[in-house]
């Protein structure tokens, strides 16, 4: 029988190392593209770009409701990103709800499709404070799935023990580096590639390259 995965993907690095994972790991890989209300719709083009590179089917769903739901400076204009992680709180960057709607939905639109392989590029290792990026919420989610619509679902997470540098090797065995490190987009401020270099997703990035780059000389 054909081994089919459908990854979560938003175009960002983590999702596209996850997707280049998927088509080695897998017979066919499906990309599906939340648009959650984020502020940059580029983020959306680079996802669609890169799916059509890989060769990879593409869906694009639009799931806007998940930021107005819960108020989130991806989402919101008025509030300014935080740039650290608060004090004993969820920097504002955190979407509620977001990695439960998204694999949720996945797992009913893979449902229909007879697919029961979901992937996503959740990490706790560098844990940037999410709840929803922890080992022990997928986990609990696939259960809940599994019980939600009598399936055996299987969520895989490629990176929920990497570090960045060690995403950054992974993309590097796969085969993409260049393209991940060109193409994507991870930067808050809507920058592709090395991105706006200021944010804090860019200075994960960063780091973590320049550890991994360090390690090949
Ligand atoms: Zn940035």
């Amino acid at each position: 029988m054909e081994r089919i995965a459908l990854v979560v993907f938003s175009g960002g690095q983590d999702s596209t190392t996850c997707l280049y994972w998927a088509k080695q790991n897998f017979d066919k890989v499906i990309a599906l593209t939340f648009v959650y209300g984020q502020k940059h719709a580029l983020e959306v083009q680079q996802a669609q770009k890169i799916a059509e590179q890989a060769n990879v089917e593409f869906y694009l769903m639009d799931v806007s409701f998940i930021g107005t739901l819960g108020r989130n400076s991806l989402t919101d204009q008025s509030i300014e990103m935080d740039k650290e992680k608060p004090e004993g709180g969820l920097p504002n960057t955190f979407v509620p709800g977001r990695n439960l709607f998204f694999l949720s939905i996945a797992a009913v639109f893979a449902r229909e499709r007879g697919i029961r392989h979901l992937v996503t590029g959740t990490s706790q290792t560098d844990f940037s404070g999410y709840p929803d990026c922890r080992d022990a919420f997928i986990k609990s989610l696939n259960v809940t799935l599994n019980l939600a619509m009598d399936e055996e679902f299987c969520i895989h997470t490629p990176l929920m023990w990497l570090d960045k540098c060690e995403t950054w090797a992974l993309a590097d065995k796969l085969g993409v580096l260049s393209l991940v490190r060109e193409q994507t987009l991870t930067c808050y401020n809507g920058v592709v590639g090395d991105g706006c270099g200021e944010c804090p997703a860019c200075n994960l990035r960063r780091e973590g390259l320049k550890k991994y780059l360090a390690t090949k000389k």
